[in-house]
């Protein structure tokens, strides 16, 4: 059997297989279509002519051929349909620019997967039901000497027709195989996506989760004509800390601050640490009155922490934090309300820190 990665690798192979068994199901229609059909008339004839039963008249073998092999020429054509698609949809999972776009390419391929192979399925059942017909065509055909010629096409057509329900089954049980590798390549695709827009000391979003997020948000906003603010926020004279306790204990502060933003945020926000001690908060459906109530609350509950340090009983004393607050514009990028949060910013630092500062105010 061949793997996920055969699969991939030989996608040409794989359509001119699928292209084969559709060419091979319609030569074998036309070549049915010029079939001497004398013997089959005359068996029709004698059973009627001799009160013989009604029976033979509707196993028609030709009928029921055509049947089967339009069935077959649909699974061969789903058949290339399919493997055509999931070389092109997984060139785009390895060449994706950003994680959500392999995520999202992933999920669409396993959906492709379940669709065809839902149709595949049906079609084989179908099938099989064909070979039962001409089965029990044959085994009626097979009792009148006058019907040999015609019993001889039954037999070539009920071994043609197993032979080809076969090559469908195995499909059927190549794409399973193929299916269920992509279900653990979306699940380790997931959690890669994860790590890559994950901050590793805080658990919050990275910056590369903050552009996506942002860029996300903003479309959404202007869509639906809702309001998107977004806070930038920065510990006061960290550095300080970090001189006085070491980067170790500036590490935990900066972890717990990170604690402290995302308890007063709602769950719909994001928070993203930006750079060292910065972080920023994105608050859909949120006004620049209703981003400054969530800034104060953050600032307040950071303000009250009281820090010892446990090996050494050190207290850290008090920390404070500085807030910029922006609302989206009609027309702003990404970068325009960066700028006017950072600008923000800025003036709550000179103006003395451990304060909020809302643009246009
Ligand atoms: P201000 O009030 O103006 O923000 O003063 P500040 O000292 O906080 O600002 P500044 O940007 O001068 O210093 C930030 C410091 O944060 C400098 C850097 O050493 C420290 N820092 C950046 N990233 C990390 C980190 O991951 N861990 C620790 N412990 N310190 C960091
Ligand atoms: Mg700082
Ligand atoms: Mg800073």
């Amino acid at each position: 059997m061949k793997s996920f990665d055969d699969l991939l690798n030989a996608p040409r192979g794989v359509l001119i297989a699928g292209a084969a068994v559709l060419f091979i199901t319609l030569s074998f229609l036309i070549a049915a279509s010029d079939l001497d059909l004398t013997p089959l008339r005359r068996l029709q004839t004698s059973s009627i002519g001799t009160g013989g039963t009604v029976v033979y008249t509707t196993y028609n073998p030709l009928a029921i051929l055509g049947l089967a092999a339009i069935g077959l020429a649909i699974i061969g054509a789903f058949a290339a349909l399919f493997l055509t698609l999931l070389p092109k949809l997984s060139g785009r999972l390895g060449g994706g620019t950003t994680s959500d776009r392999v995520a999202k390419a992933s999920r669409k391929l396993d959906g492709e997967m379940a669709k065809v192979l839902e149709l595949i399925r049906a079609h084989v059942t179908s099938n099989s039901s064909y070979a039962k017909s001409l089965a029990t065509a044959q085994t009626r055909l097979a009792g009148l000497t006058e019907a040999e010629q015609v019993r001889v096409i039954v037999s070539l057509l009920v071994a043609e027709n197993e032979r080809m329900r076969r090559d469908s089954t195995e499909l059927v049980t190549k794409l399973e195989d193929a299916r269920k590798q992509v279900e653990v390549l979306r699940t380790s695709l997931d959690e890669a996506q994860e790590v890559v827009l994950q901050d590793p000391l805080t658990g919050v979003g990275n910056r590369r989760a903050f552009d996506a997020t942002m860029g996300r948000a903003i479309i959404d906003c202007t869509q639906k004509k809702t309001p998107l603010s977004l806070i930038i926020c920065d510990i006061d004279h960290f550095k300080r800390v970090n001189d006085a306790f070491g980067h170790q204990v500036g590490d935990e502060i900066i972890k717990m601050f990170s604690r402290v933003i995302e308890s007063g945020v709602r769950d719909g926000d994001t928070v993203i640490r930006y750079g060292g001690e910065e972080f920023a908060i994105i608050l859909p459906m949120a006004d620049q009155d209703a981003a400054k109530t969530v800034a104060e609350r953050v600032r307040r509950a950071f303000e009250s922490k009281k820090l010892t340090i446990r090996e050494t009983n050190q207290k850290v004393g008090q920390l404070t934090a500085s807030f910029g607050v922006a609302q989206f514009r009609p027309g702003d990028d990404t970068e325009a309300l960066v700028q006017r949060a950072d600008a923000k910013l800025y003036d709550a630092k000179s103006a003395g820190r451990n304060r909020v500062a809302v643009y246009g105010t």
